[in-house]
């Protein structure tokens, strides 16, 4: 039997708990065997302030340090510029058995943008999609997705069967944080505290990271 993989792609920056719990419920609700979370090179108009790539890693190891399945995987970062999603799937399905199920784990909004992405057609070659529903979003799909919903819904996450192909809904404890709320009380000197972990913290103090004169 193949090995059960998840991927949140993310900028992370920092890393917070929002990620981290959705991560973990996932993870536990699919009984994966990895929940990988992947660091994106940042787009070149992404807003500062920002840390860099090799900061953003760190937060991340330390984030999921000893929290299994969670772990990191930073070939993103290995490139020179910012991967489309298709070229990390067919990287990570290169190095996979062929019954290994790939599961990509998708905030409603980024599911929503999902046809406008660099051939996007192919994504579900690769993967199962899992879409982190959250209570106060607009259910309404749009219509570029309604055929693709209508042909690849899966009736629950537990019902994904094969190594790709269908597209599901999760729902989550809902933690209303993002990574710019935690950039934008940094810069105005607030604390974070039980909004990233403790060892994320740590990190962004002891590098003077967000801080309003970076
Ligand atoms: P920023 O505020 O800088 O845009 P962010 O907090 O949205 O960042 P990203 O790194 O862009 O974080 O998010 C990576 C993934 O995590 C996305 O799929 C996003 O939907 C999801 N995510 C972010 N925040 C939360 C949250 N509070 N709860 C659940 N999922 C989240």
């Amino acid at each position: 039997m193949g090995r059960r993989i998840g991927i949140l792609g993310g900028t992370f920056d920092p890393v917070h708990i929002g990620h981290l719990r959705g991560a973990l419920e996932v993870a536990e609700m699919l009984s994966l065997d990895e929940l990988r979370l992947i660091p994106n090179a940042r787009p070149p108009h992404r807003d500062t302030p920002s840390s860099s790539p090799r900061h953003r890693l760190r937060m991340v190891e330390l984030a999921v340090e000893g929290v299994s399945p969670l772990c990191v995987d930073a070939r993103e970062l290995g490139r020179d510029k910012p991967s489309y999603s298709i070229d990390t799937l067919e990287s990570l399905r290169a190095e996979l058995a062929a019954d290994d199920q790939l599961f990509l784990l998708l905030g409603w909004d980024a599911f929503c943008g999902l046809p406008s992405w660099h051939r996007s057609d192919e994504l579900l070659e690769h993967c199962h999609i899992l879409v982190l529903q959250r209570p106060d979003a607009d259910i309404e799909a749009p219509e570029a997705l309604r055929d693709l919903l209508a042909a690849r819904s899966a009736p629950a996450p537990e019902a994904l069967s094969g190594s790709g192909g269908q597209i599901a809904f999760v729902w989550q404890t809902p933690l209303e944080v993002s990574a710019t709320q935690i950039r934008q009380l940094l810069a105005a000197g607030r604390s974070v505290r039980f909004l990233v972990p403790d060892a994320v913290l740590a990190y962004i103090n002891a590098h003077g990271l967000y801080r309003a004169s970076n």
